[in-house]
């Protein structure tokens, strides 16, 4: 993992409105503050509901704080007849680096396949946002087919909708340990990783597969993120319900403490 930057996301899921964003943002850059200057070399971010990014984006400008800014979902299409929708483009204009394609609850809730959340991904490459591509088993599936088949299958077909050769970020999300209060082990998410990594490898090639940051995500807190971290193939983690607490939140963000 040396070569890459490690990542902590924070996903807010649908949790505050732009008022309380606003405080939440300001809070957490009080508290990463002092710290910040030992972590140049770990990247923060964080992902809003869309109503909330405009004023993320103005306060991140505005008080220059180094944090970085994504989007929890984007349309395939780049503008049109797609009520309720959000594009790429209008992403872009906010200063999103980077958008979640894939979330199992939007798989599981919008019965969202593989090829479409790859074609969303593409929809965010054309203007230079950077995908961050979810994957994961359920319980189920784990127990069926062990715990790496599904995703591997599910990178495949998203990656398989990706033209150009842009960046993008994994994140491994077991479904059985999201909210669960139920982690992975370091170990499981360190194996499954490495098929994900040896999936990129194959469809992009040696460059593309060292440089891609891999993600844990599923019940990541403050006292389980540095076994994590310590994987070679765990390049940061995607952080749910823990995102939502300023003071835990930064404390995952200086797990190397
Ligand atoms: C998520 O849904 O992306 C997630 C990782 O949630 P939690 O941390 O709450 O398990």
């Amino acid at each position: 993992a040396q070569q890459r930057t490690p990542i902590i996301a924070g996903n807010w899921k649908m949790n505050f409105d732009h008022l309380q964003a606003i405080a939440f943002v300001q809070k957490l850059a009080w508290s990463l503050k002092d710290v910040r200057h030992d972590y140049n070399d770990v990247e923060i971010a964080v992902f809003p509901p869309f109503t909330d990014l405009r004023s993320v984006q103005t306060l991140i400008s505005a008080d220059k704080l180094s944090l970085s800014l994504g989007a929890q979902d984007v349309s395939e299409f780049e503008s049109g007849a797609y009520t309720g929708d959000v594009s790429a483009p209008m992403l872009k204009k906010l200063e999103s680096a980077y958008v979640i394609v894939g979330h199992s609850e939007r798989r599981a809730g919008y019965s969202e396949s593989s090829e479409l959340v790859g074609r969303k991904a593409a929809a965010a490459q054309t203007v230079g946002i950077v995908p961050l591509i979810c994957v994961g088993e359920t319980a189920e599936d784990l127990e069926e087919h062990g715990a790496s088949a599904v995703p591997v299958q599910q990178l495949i077909k998203a990656l398989a909708q990706l033209s150009a050769d842009a960046e993008f970020i994994v994140a491994y999300e077991p479904v059985w340990a999201i909210g669960s209060g139920e982690p992975a082990t370091p170990e499981q998410a360190e194996n499954v990783a490495k098929a994900l990594r040896e999936v990129v490898r194959e469809q992009k090639g040696d460059d593309v597969a060292n440089a891609t940051r891999i993600l844990y995500g599923g019940s990541v807190t403050s006292q389980n993120i540095a076994g994590f971290m310590k994987q070679p193939n765990v390049d940061g983690a995607l952080v749910g319900g823990a995102s939502l607490k300023v003071d835990e939140f930064s404390r995952i963000a200086q797990y190397k403490k």
